[in-house]
């Protein structure tokens, strides 16, 4: 199968050298990415900045901002069996990017829809706005294809889930509690719970990033699987 993977977060610059961003680091992406590669799938990995060597076997795109990813996905999704998100989209960007550094003792800028001001008490604000919501953005064109999402949650991972599990309309998605030390951002492992229309939640246990992308590959096998033999 052809299988088309996002990984690791987005950055949302304010300036030239600042930007908005989050704790993601692309191990679980990248390791289902690789787990995909050694089942013999066809992979495109679109990945937001991180530290980790491109996995082999996989085609790598490289984007920053949110924006760029739903292009590179949008460009990518046709030829895709399956899609797997597991890139961390920041939810919102500064309004505008100003076109030099930004400076802390300017007083309010004087351009009416700069995102940055300061009001001269030692104040800033920032304005931001809602990116796309990408797995939303695609729904339309989603057809036979799989569509996997992920959920990072603080507190009770599995309502929120749910919920995101109908409201993006996708086929499994994989909700972790990033609030546990071992699971979630920057460690090797994950507690997750796997969520699929119309069935209870499956707690799986505490497993290794690799292990859970190795089981999760296998799941999206059996959906495509048993949809191409009209079950
Ligand atoms: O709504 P929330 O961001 O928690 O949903 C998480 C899932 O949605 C992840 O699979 C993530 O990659 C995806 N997502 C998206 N576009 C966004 C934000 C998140 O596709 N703007």
């Amino acid at each position: 199968m052809k299988l088309l993977v996002t990984a690791g977060p987005t950055r949302e610059f304010l300036d030239p050298v600042r930007f908005l961003s989050n704790r993601s680091t692309g191990k679980m992406g990248y390791a289902v990415a690789e787990a995909a590669v050694l089942r013999g799938h066809e992979v495109v990995l679109v990945s937001g900045p991180v530290s980790l060597p491109p996995p082999s076997g996989a085609r790598l795109v490289r984007i920053v901002s949110a924006r760029d990813l739903l292009a590179a996905v949008e460009t990518e999704v046709d030829a895709a069996d399956a899609l797997v998100m597991t890139a961390a989209v920041a939810d919102w960007r500064p309004a505008s990017v100003a076109s030099a550094k930004l400076k802390k003792r300017t007083g309010a800028d004087p351009t009416a829809d700069a995102a940055f001001r300061l009001d001269g008490e030692g104040r800033a604000t920032l304005r931001l706005v809602a990116n796309p919501d990408i797995l939303a953005t695609l729904r339309p064109r989603k057809g036979s294809r799989v569509f996997v999402g992920f959920a990072a949650e603080t507190g009770d991972p599995l309502a929120e889930a749910g919920r995101k599990l109908a409201e993006k309309g996708l086929d499994l998605l994989v909700a972790n509690d990033v609030s546990r030390p071992d699971a979630g951002f920057e460690v090797d492992t994950n507690a997750v719970s796997i969520l699929s229309p119309g069935a209870p939640p499956e707690p799986w246990p505490l497993l290794t990033k690799r292990e859970v992308a190795e089981r999760l590959v296998g799941r999206v096998e059996q959906l495509l699987r048993a949809r191409r033999s009209g079950a």
